[in-house]
C-alpha cells in the first residue's frame, strides 16, 4: 500500500470500518480474519521471504504464492505485484517455470524446538539502533527462525538470546547446533546449557551440513540488496 494511503487510514482509522490498528500495525478485517497491510516498502521483503526462502513454498508458481499471502497480508494490487515478482525471478526464469520444494534436511527432528541452530547474520550496515549483528536460532523441526537485532556478537549477547528469547518464549529445546566460534564455544554457554540440560553440538567444517539450516537461511539473506534486507528485517523482526 502506498504511503500516502497508509496514513491517510491511519488519521481516520476511528471511522475506518474496514482497518484496524493494533500494536502500531495496520490490519484490514476481512470477515473473521484481520491481514496484516503490507506498505510499499515492506512487499518486497515480503515476497522475498515467501517466495524465494520459505521452506514450504520456494518458488512456487503464482496462484499458490498468492494463494498462501492472501491469508494473511494484504495491499491494493498484490495479485498483479506478485505476478511480475515471480516473473522476474532469476531462479525461476533459468528453471523455466516454478520448482518445487527444497531437498529435505538431512538431520530428522520430530517436535518443535527439539533442535535448534543457531548462527549470527553480520548485517551490511549498523541499523539506527546502533545493531551491527542479527543473531538468529532456527527451529530444525518447523524451519521457524527467531531472530532479534543486536549490537556485539558475544557470549553474553549468545546466553542473553538462548534464555530470553527460546527458553522463555518457545520450548526448552534438547539440543543446540552452533559452530565453533568463541561467542558460541565459552564458560558462560557451558554453564547456562549445563542449568537447563542441554546438548550443545558444534558442527565443524569437515561435517558442514550439521549446522546446515542456519547456514542455508544465512546464505539466503546475504545476497539480497541491503534495501530487500532491511525490509525483511523490518517487516519480520519487527525493529
Ligand atoms: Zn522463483
Amino acid at each position: 500500500m502506498n504511503e500516502q494511503d497508509y496514513q491517510k487510514i491511519i488519521e481516520n482509522i476511528e471511522k475506518e470500518k474496514k482497518y484496524e490498528l493494533n500494536n502500531s500495525k495496520l490490519y484490514r478485517i476481512k470477515k473473521d480474519k484481520r491481514l496484516l497491510v503490507i506498505r510499499r516498502y515492506e512487499f518486497e521483503g515480503l515476497l522475498y521471504m515467501m517466495h524465494n526462502y520459505h521452506e514450504l513454498l520456494a518458488h512456487f508458481g503464482i496462484n499458490t504464492t498468492y494463494e498462501k499471502i492472501i491469508e494473511k497480508y494484504y495491499w491494493k494490487g498484490m495479485r498483479k505485484d506478485i505476478e511480475i515478482y515471480i516473473k522476474f525471478c532469476d531462479r525461476c526464469q533459468r528453471r523455466g517455470k516454478p520448482i518445487g520444494r527444497n531437498e529435505l534436511h538431512p538431520i530428522e527432528v520430530k517436535e518443535p524446538f527439539y533442535q535448534i541452530g543457531i548462527d549470527f547474520v553480520e548485517l551490511l550496515k549498523v541499523t539506527k539502533r546502533g545493531n551491527k549483528y542479527i543473531i538468529v536460532a532456527m527451529d530444525y523441526f518447523t524451519k521457524y527462525p527467531e531472530a532479534k537485532a543486536v549490537k556485539k556478537d558475544n557470549a553474553k549477547t549468545v546466553a542473553d538470546f538462548i534464555y530470553e528469547d527460546i527458553i522463555c518464549r518457545h520450548e526448552l529445546p534438547q539440543k543446540i547446533i552452533s559452530d565453533r566460534g568463541s561467542h558460541f564455544k565459552n564458560k558462560m554457554i557451558e554453564e547456562l546449557i549445563k542449568k537447563f540440560n542441554i546438548k550443545h553440538k558444534f558442527s565443524t567444517s569437515y561435517y558442514p551440513q550439521t549446522n546446515g539450516l542456519v547456514k542455508r537461511f544465512n546464505k539466503t539473506l546475504y545476497p539480497v540488496s541491503h534495501r530487500i534486507m532491511m525490509s525483511i528485517i523490518l517487516l519480520i523482526f519487527g525493529i
